[in-house]
């Protein structure tokens, strides 16, 4: 790491002019301060050089490393007349940088900044929100594809924000993730549903598997396999009460460890399925080495049944697929009987979406458990 940063350091020193000054701000991060930088374009030139030559391979000992940079641009005096505020505007685009896409430079706008405060505010209503318990848990069915019976429920997280209403985890999982609250959200949402499970065998109902979906966070934390055990032991519950859905991007970089860590799991007896599958590149090569139990097929295939030949196809594809892997099939979305059809027709097993159901609360579910009648056909 330190051989890796001092060559940086010199690589960055060779792009610019005397009287420029470049610095380390600390972990991975540099700054350069260019007085003569006039004009917009003087600064994109200077960051296409630096960009091009960070992003040859690096020698380090024997190995040659591949790494990218993001840059964020802030100009003064029109992005700022003192320093921690020039430093704060190119941070900010610097992170807009790096949503983008690795190895691209952004420059601060003053739009940036209203969408910072935004997730700002966002991300300490999501801190307020855990600690008065505003979340809640939402279900939704899976059902067998031929039979219609139930086979399972997915687990999906709700917002009871008093403000605003239910909010989709769509709006704040993803700042969860990049803030790190997503651990406690996960923990909170893993002795949740084990503390639904252990009430519903006390009722007497039937063990019907829930799926709860996993974040990249969790699976790299260490110890999560026994955090996992130990809970489900808190309440008698056995792995196989729990199904867990990870997405592909979760897979990568680090797909041995990842591997390994799923290959725990599996022995400890939960069933593992990949969701949206079809969507993130898949590794296919990776995919027959993971002891998995589902492909969930993305319901953009799904939707566009019946319109797009090619969603015919690579639902066919992946049906093919988990079958010579010996796996099941789950498609998501299902929303018209027609779909279904042609998902039964072409030898899917398991159904989820609004055709069957919509995700509801406990009160609901439980209600809509007693009434659902195997449908036929
Ligand atoms: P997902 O796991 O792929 O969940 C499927 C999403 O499709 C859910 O959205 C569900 O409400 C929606 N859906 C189900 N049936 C239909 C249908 O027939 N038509 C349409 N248009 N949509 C349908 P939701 O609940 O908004 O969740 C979005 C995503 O957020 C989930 O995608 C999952 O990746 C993530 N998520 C939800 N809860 C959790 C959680 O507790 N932890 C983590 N890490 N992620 C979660
Ligand atoms: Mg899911
Ligand atoms: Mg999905």
């Amino acid at each position: 790491g330190d051989q890796l940063l001092r060559e940086v350091g010199l690589r960055l020193r060779q792009c610019v002019r005397n009287g420029d000054t470049v610095s380390r701000v600390g972990g991975d991060e540099f700054i350069v301060l260019c007085p003569g930088c006039q004009s917009m374009e003087d600064a994109a030139l200077l960051a296409e050089k630096v960009l091009q030559s960070l992003g040859q391979p690096y020698q380090l000992a024997d190995k040659q490393l591949v790494v990218t940079a993001s840059i964020g641009i802030a100009l003064y005096p029109d992005n700022g007349t003192d320093a921690n505020t020039l430093i704060g505007n190119a941070d900010s685009a610097m992170y807009l940088a790096k949503e983008h896409a690795r190895n691209n430079c952004q420059f601060y706008s003053p739009e940036l900044n209203q969408r910072n405060l935004e997730r700002l505010q966002l991300e300490q209503h999501l801190h307020q929100a855990l600690d008065h318990r505003e979340f809640v848990l939402f279900f939704q069915p899976k059902v067998s594809a031929t039979s219609g019976a139930l086979i399972g429920a997915e687990v999906l997280m709700r917002w009871k924000d008093p403000e605003v209403g239910l909010v989709l985890p769509g709006r704040f999982i993803p700042l969860a993730e990049e803030t790190g609250l997503i651990q406690p959200l996960s923990d909170w949402l893993l002795e949740e549903t084990c503390a639904h499970l252990a009430r519903w065998r006390r009722l007497g109902l039937p063990p019907l598997p829930r799926s709860i979906n996993l974040s990249r966070r969790q699976l790299q934390s260490s110890g999560f396999v026994d955090r996992l055990l130990s809970t489900l032991a808190r309440y008698d519950l056995s792995p196989s009460a729990l199904e867990l859905e990870l997405n592909e991007q979760m897979l990568s970089p680090d797909f041995t460890h990842q591997c390994a860590v799923l290959t725990q799991l599996h022995e400890a007896g939960f069933r593992l399925t990949i969701d949206d599958f079809g969507t993130g590149f898949s590794n296919l090569n990776g995919l027959r080495h993971l002891p998995l139990s589902a492909l969930k097929i993305h319901q953009s295939f799904v939707h566009e049944l019946g319109s797009e030949p090619t969603a015919l196809a690579v639902i066919d594809a992946i049906i093919a697929l988990a079958h010579a892997l010996g796996i099941e099939t789950i498609a998501e979305g299902v929303e018209t009987a027609a779909q279904r059809a042609i998902l039964q027709r072409h030898g899917c097993d398991g159904m989820q979406g609004y055709l069957v159901a919509t995700p509801m609360d406990e009160t609901q579910f439980l209600h809509w458990q007693r009434e659902y009648d195997t449908p036929q056909g």
